[in-house]
């Protein structure tokens, strides 16, 4: 059976590389093809948009696929919607593959937000010197913000910035000292991040320094899709198809 993996995430990669040994699949794992460099997975890759829900539909059938797997980023939400039409368009079978978003542990001061844009509304009552983690993407939201920003993303951030931005471009994994010299050189008084799920390092830096935390909610998943929370519960589901 042949499976499209939507990828851009280590779930993504981990089941590629779990399916690896199966001789009864075939997986190819797809990139947005934004990212220089990723970390290529075992199985087959290809990069690059689909041309939307339709687009996608056609190359499901084209390649004659028989399952979906969508291990996209829990905010990549465009192409998460693009997938379930294009399955139930194309009759394939869709699983979406998400890790949990995070728990509060005693100790954190957390504050939610719905977006970028309701973030940038509540962050001067939280701080003022915020580190943004939310990727180079929302960066604009703070633009107009007179705070001193210390923002961390994976590729450089298209403008506009915020007028006092310190900008570091890394690809994680962090370690927790990395993070707590980070909140301490940069005098950080809260940090904004989206739920992204997944060992966080920087929350627990944050903790430890009683610096309070501002979370961006995860978009709604499509309806009615069917969800894995681990690389190993989708690969049972594909091998039970
Ligand atoms: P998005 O807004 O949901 O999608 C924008 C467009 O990018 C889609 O309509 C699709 O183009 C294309 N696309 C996205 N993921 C794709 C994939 N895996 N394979 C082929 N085309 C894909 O996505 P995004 O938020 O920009 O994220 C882009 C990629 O980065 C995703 O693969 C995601 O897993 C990864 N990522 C995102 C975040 C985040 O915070 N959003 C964080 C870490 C990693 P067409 O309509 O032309 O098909």
């Amino acid at each position: 059976m042949r499976v499209l993996l939507l990828g851009g995430t280590g779930e993504a990669r981990a089941l590629a590389d779990l399916l690896a040994g199966d001789a009864g699949l075939e997986v190819t794992t797809s990139f947005a093809g934004r990212t220089p460099r990723p970390h290529l997975p075992a199985g087959r890759v290809r990069s690059g948009g689909f041309g939307g829900a339709d687009g996608l539909a056609q190359w499901l059938r084209e390649h004659r696929t028989g399952a979906v797997v969508d291990a996209t980023h829990p905010f990549a939400a465009r192409i998460s919607a693009h997938a379930a039409r294009a399955a139930r368009t194309a009759g394939v079978p869709l699983l979406a593959l998400r890790r949990p978003g995070w728990t509060a542990q005693p100790g954190d001061r957390w504050h939610w937000a719905a977006d970028a844009a309701e973030a940038a509304a509540l962050l001067p009552a939280l701080g003022r010197r915020p580190f943004l983690t939310t990727g180079a993407g929302e960066l604009a939201a703070f633009a107009a913000l007179p705070l001193r920003f210390l923002a961390r993303t994976l590729t450089p951030p298209p403008p506009p910035l915020p007028a006092r931005c310190h900008l570091v471009t890394a690809r994680g994994p962090f370690t927790l000292d990395t993070e707590r010299a980070l909140l301490r050189e940069h005098r950080i008084d809260v940090l904004v991040t989206k739920d992204s799920g997944g060992p966080a390092p920087k929350l627990t830096a944050a903790r430890e320094a009683a610096v309070p935390v501002l979370l961006l909610r995860r978009p709604p998943p499509p309806p009615g899709v069917p969800t894995a929370t681990t690389p190993a519960a989708a690969a049972h589901w594909l091998r039970t198809r």
